[in-house]
């Protein structure tokens, strides 16, 4: 992933209206996790590129009629979008493979999924175009009251390697929708579907000057196109030590900051939910992508009389998932997107290991002798850790690997596993199941994270809502408070009856 003089066999950087290659002429090798390899180069923008792109989606907000027109106008665009996206589904799928190592139908899948996402918005944005009306008892009879929503501005809109092009997608659709322009960072890991899908906003006809995209390093970039005076808003999808970072310049220049961050999420398992379908829910929760997943159900919460059964199903599953590469039909999970994100994960083993935890299956990369066609990819064991308590950070950090930990509770202690599942800063998602629908929408109203699953854990909606509770994030993607993300309320006030005020009746003039 090293930056070099190697000239990008395209140009990646879409700044001005124009392709180009960055300004100092360096690029980036993107990797492909299977095998380690050189996929492609891409252009490592600088500071002064990135600087070039905001001032000229200032520009272009400020001069233009694009943050005026109605929605109804751009719904064309977001429709053409989703058509787009449909034709060029099997280059995407693949793009996205070689950036992540995913499954292939897995990558498929994320394509239909913001298919919907351009479509579901393409209708939503239409009921902006109507400013709402006040009506209220604290209002005068001559005054018309109305908000009207306007675009906020020049949006940042910054997103992760785990679902590259879906992450993009979940920001860009309401933020076109509602009128802004928007300056594009992909992760520097996993940029490809994130360039080949400006291509086809293009084609779909934003305007060229509304979209600007800048690949390159958060860490070289990331301050200019955060704190930089013309940026109005920043959402950003990743880690919370640089959603931290994100939100302290966002303060300093009053900005607009949707944060969407990391989770470490809870899955409560009671006994009465068929085993069968507990050890698929949870096995799913955690494995599905390798762990690299926001919301995966990492914590285990198994109520004790089952807990040996369920635990012992879940091991077998996850010592017989089939790792591989992303365009061999057999392939369950693809491997982790790089080195160090390995090496990473290879050190949560290790703190787990050290703090008692009990390694049941996994906990390596696998054997070269029995699978030597993983041994140059960044593979690693679907793992799994019994005897798991509070104190061990293997259950209090978000490892974003398959690890799964095993917490139990006693038969019948509904508030201790409430308790259990609540005791996280975090608050992405969790989930219940039970065979009493009662008890698990009594436990689910009591659980505090963002999304809840009952007897299911994964699956998600353009017309729900998306986002965390307590460090796992302010913003909310997706539904109507997706759009409102994006959006300023202006309230008008209308005389109907101008009159004198004669508020100042006794001074003369
Ligand atoms: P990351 O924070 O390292 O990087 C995310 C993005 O931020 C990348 O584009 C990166 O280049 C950029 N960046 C890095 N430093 C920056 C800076 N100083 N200023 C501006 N941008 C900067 O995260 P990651 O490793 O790419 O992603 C994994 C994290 O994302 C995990 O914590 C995961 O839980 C989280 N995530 C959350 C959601 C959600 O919906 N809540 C979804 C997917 C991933």
């Amino acid at each position: 992933m090293s930056v070099s003089s190697t000239k990008a066999p395209e140009p990646t950087l879409f700044i001005d209206g124009k392709w180009c290659h960055s300004s100092d002429g360096k690029s980036r090798e993107v990797i492909n996790p299977f095998d380690a390899s050189v996929f492609t180069y891409v252009d490592e923008a600088t500071t002064a590129d990135a600087e070039r792109a905001i001032v000229s989606a200032k520009k272009f907000f400020t001069d233009s009629d694009w943050p005026h027109l109605k929605c109804a106008d751009r719904v064309p665009l977001l429709a053409k979008t989703a058509e787009l996206l449909q034709r060029d589904k099997a280059i995407l799928a693949k793009l996205e493979c070689h950036d992540t190592g995913k499954a292939y139908r897995e990558a498929e899948i994320d394509v239909d999924d913001v298919t919907n996402t351009f479509k579901y918005y393409a209708k939503a944005a239409l009921d902006l175009d109507h400013d709402r009306v006040i009506k209220s008892e604290y209002l005068p009879e001559t005054a018309k009251n109305s908000i009207r929503a306007e675009p906020v501005g020049v949006c940042t809109l910054i997103s992760p390697w785990n679902f590259p092009l879906l992450q993009i997608c979940w920001k860009l659709a309401p933020a076109l929708a509602t009128g802004n322009v928007v300056i594009i960072k992909p992760s520097e890991v996993t940029p490809l579907t994130t360039i080949h899908l400006t291509k086809l906003l293009l084609e779909a006809g934003f305007p060229p000057l509304s979209i600007q995209l800048l690949t390159a390093a958060g860490s070289s970039i990331g301050d200019t196109i955060c704190q930089h005076d013309d940026v109005d808003l920043v959402s950003f999808t990743g880690g919370l030590q640089t959603g931290r970072r994100i939100i302290r310049s966002c303060a300093e220049g009053i900005k607009r900051c949707c944060l969407e961050l990391g989770g470490k999420n809870p899955n409560i398992v009671f006994a009465d939910m068929p085993l069968d379908i507990a050890i698929d829910n949870v096995t799913t929760a955690v494995f599905f992508h390798s762990g690299q997943v926001c919301s995966s159900g990492t914590r285990l919460i198994v109520e004790e009389s089952i807990a040996d059964k369920l635990v012992a199903g879940v091991v077998e599953k996850a010592r017989n998932i089939k790792m591989g590469s992303a365009f061999d039909e057999s392939t369950e999970t693809g491997p982790l997107v790089s080195e160090a994100h390995l090496k990473k994960i290879e050190a949560f083993i290790e703190m787990g290991k050290k703090e008692g935890a009990k390694l049941l299956v996994g906990g390596s990369r696998p054997d070269p002798k029995k699978f030597p066609e993983l041994a140059k990819g960044y593979f690693f064991q679907p793992t799994v850790f019994d005897q798991c308590d509070r104190s061990m950070k293997i259950v209090t950090e978000e490892t974003f690997g398959p690890i799964l930990t095993v917490e139990r509770f006693k038969d019948g202690d509904e508030a201790r596993a409430i308790f259990l599942a609540n005791d996280t800063k975090y608050g992405l998602s969790g989930g219940v199941q039970s065979g009493d629908v009662e008890k698990a929408n009594r436990v689910a109203r009591k659980m505090r994270h963002g999304t809840i699953w009952i007897n299911n854990f994964g699956p998600f909606s353009p017309a729900g809502e998306w986002g965390g509770y307590g460090i796992s994030g302010n913003g909310r993607e997706l539904g109507a408070s997706g759009l409102d993300e994006y959006i300023e309320k202006k309230h008008i006030w209308e005389e109907t009856q101008p009159a004198l005020t004669e508020w100042f009746a006794k001074s003369k003039l």
